[in-house]
């Protein structure tokens, strides 16, 4: 780039890590393995860290790029999302309180229960989309994170990020936002007024269901986040370099990967809507979803690539329906190249409010035309 201009995400994407090595003209960086960084010969710290717990030059590169596409002023890499999201926790005293969604990431939340019964920290469970109800929950003075989630996992109902901003801070709160399944390509909740976004790299940011990672990026370098940083430090769950070589590697692609997953998804979606065999499809890209307005507010290049369906036959239906594609990986987890279908109840265990019925589906890159006839073709089995 020859301009002082800021380049497009697009380019920020495509070009991360962009580097000349010296040493051998390489164009992508190498990975700095060592755990340790040798002082000078005054002892003063000239590497990155003094031990690659507390920095390692992979972490730079990937930490910058993740703050340039949220638009925060810092960031920070983790060992996996939940390593990320609980460090966001972690610095909360004994009487203060926490309200999150009730149909949310179910790992995060069960972390959440355990949080409440051993420190003393209160939960409130609401259904952030209902925001008088939101609001009710919060305790002023002792609300100290309001937690929501852009898309409600698996439902896919939409929570309006500025209200919940709003709301958060009339309480003396901070707002946190997972937007693990809305990645920077199409929704940046800083731009509508979070402190703290949280994405499991996992998912979209690698894009190849080959890396755990986790990432924060927050609004301000304030108190808390030197706080997150201090458990990152010592709880330990820091990203190894490889891993983060690699996420930079993934994030390189995101865009082109968003935006194919995301179109087959509508597709999907549209063909679906008015199946015999399905009492719903949930998807914030069809105009008849209770949340398309906000969606298409918060979010832009499409509505995501995750959906779920919700059949008729209850969940004998829904699991024949796992058994008979071929297409779609019965896997759990989402975000990457390839499409996967589960049954999420049995994946989320006997706290799940979520129906027996529902499949949820990571729409991936292949031809939309071979995803749709392999649903086709499950569905008419039934
Ligand atoms: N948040 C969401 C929405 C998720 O889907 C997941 C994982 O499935 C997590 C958080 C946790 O991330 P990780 O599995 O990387 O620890």
């Amino acid at each position: 780039m020859t301009s002082n201009r800021m380049p497009n995400r697009a380019t920020l994407l495509a070009q991360a890590g962009h580097f000349i090595d010296a040493a051998t003209r390489g164009v992508v960086p190498p990975i700095h393995n060592s755990t340790t960084f040798a002082r000078d010969e005054n002892y003063a710290l000239v590497g990155p860290s003094s031990y690659a717990r507390g920095g390692t030059p992979a972490w730079d590169e990937v930490e910058a790029l993740l703050a340039a596409l949220d638009g925060g002023e810092a960031a920070m890499v983790f060992a996996s999302g939940l390593a990320a999201a609980t460090a966001v926790f972690e610095p909360l005293r004994s009487g203060q309180h926490v309200v999150a969604p009730r149909i949310m990431y179910h790992g995060l939340q069960d972390w959440l229960r355990r949080l409440a019964e051993v420190r003393g920290i209160g939960l409130t469970l609401v259904d952030p989309t209902n925001l008088a109800e939101v609001e009710a929950a919060m305790r002023p003075g002792e609300t100290a994170i309001l937690w929501i989630e852009t898309l409600l996992n698996p439902t896919w109902d939409v929570v309006n990020i500025a209200a919940c901003a709003d709301i958060a801070h009339k309480a003396g709160a901070r707002l946190g936002v997972d937007a693990t399944v809305t990645p920077p390509v199409t929704c940046r909740p800083i731009e509508h007024g979070a402190d703290i976004v949280f994405h499991s790299a996992t998912k979209y940011l690698n894009g190849h269901s080959d890396v755990m990672g986790g990432a924060l990026i927050s609004t301000k370098a304030d108190d808390h986040w030197a706080e997150i940083k201090q458990v990152r430090l010592l709880v330990g769950g820091v990203m190894g370099p490889f891993e983060a070589w690699l996420l930079l590697r993934g994030m390189r692609t995101l865009e082109v990967l968003y935006a194919r997953a995301a179109a087959n998804a509508m597709a999907i979606a549209t063909h679906l809507n008015d199946h015999p065999a399905l009492s719903h499809v949930l998807y914030p890209g069809l105009p008849s979803h209770p949340g398309h307005e906000t969606a298409a507010r918060q979010m832009e290049g499409g509505f995501g690539a995750m959906l779920s369906l919700r059949t008729k036959g209850g969940e004998a239906a829904a699991n024949r329906i796992v058994r008979n594609v071929k297409a779609f990986l019965p896997a759990t987890s989402l975000g990457g190249v390839e499409s996967l279908i589960e049954h999420r109840f049995v994946v989320e265990g006997f706290h799940s409010e979520v129906p027996c019925d529902l499949l949820r589906i990571s729409v991936g890159i292949e031809s939309v035309d071979d995803l749709i006839a392999d649903l086709d073709q499950a569905l008419d089995s039934l």
